[in-house]
């Protein structure tokens, strides 16, 4: 598919399956904010070279927080992008300690690519934890969250030393927040 069709078919689908989600900062952004956030991160990443990826950022998700599947994403993108997609979902059944703790765990395991969206996802998630906290959460939380991220992101490293340190410095300013 022209690459210029998939991008805005793939933003044009996260934005309608996303339509009644909102961020959970104070300010409530729309969700879609989110997907562009990181979307451009990989965009600027690949230096505008890996479609998919950049699609995969957009959708990443809508796996997890809407009905969309795994094979709808496959019929209306491609295997590529639905492979992505699934390599950073959590599993739904597990409890949400134990699903944290699966990131930390399988982070390394994960294709360079998926690592990739996951920096990618973890900085927008700092980035906005310093600008939109969720309002009722106490600051020890927020550290937790920072904690967590870091934990993560240390089984993420050495494949993209530029998303390295966006998710650093992200890190940094959120602590600064605190
Ligand atoms: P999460 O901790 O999972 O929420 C964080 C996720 O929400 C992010 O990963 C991000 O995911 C999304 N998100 C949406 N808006 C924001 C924003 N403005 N800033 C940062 N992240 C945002 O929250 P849950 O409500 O699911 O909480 C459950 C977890 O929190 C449990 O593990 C529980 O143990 C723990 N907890 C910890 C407490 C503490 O004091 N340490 C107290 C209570 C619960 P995405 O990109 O996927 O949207
Ligand atoms: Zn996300």
């Amino acid at each position: 598919m022209d690459e210029v069709l998939l991008l805005t078919r793939a933003f044009a689908f996260a934005a309608e399956k996303h339509v009644h989600q909102r961020r959970k900062g104070a300010n409530a952004e729309p969700y879609v904010n989110h997907l562009a956030e990181v979307a451009h991160l990989l965009a600027v990443a690949v230096h505008g070279r890996d479609a998919n990826l950049v699609a995969a950022g957009l959708l990443h998700d809508v796996l997890e927080d809407t009905q969309t599947t795994r094979d709808e994403l496959a019929a209306t993108f491609n295997e590529d992008i639905a492979a992505l997609v699934s390599e950073v979902t959590d599993d739904k059944s597990l409890p949400k300690q134990e699903r944290k703790r699966q990131q930390v765990v399988h982070a390394p395991g994960k294709t360079d690519r998926a690592k990739m969206l996951k920096l990618a996802d973890k900085t927008s998630n700092l980035r906005d934890l310093a600008a939109s906290p969720p309002a009722d959460w106490s600051t020890e939380r927020r550290l937790d969250y920072v904690r967590w991220g870091r934990d993560v992101v240390a089984g993420l490293r050495g494949v993209h030393p530029w998303l390295e340190t966006q998710f650093d410095d992200a890190a940094a300013t959120a602590e600064r927040a605190l």
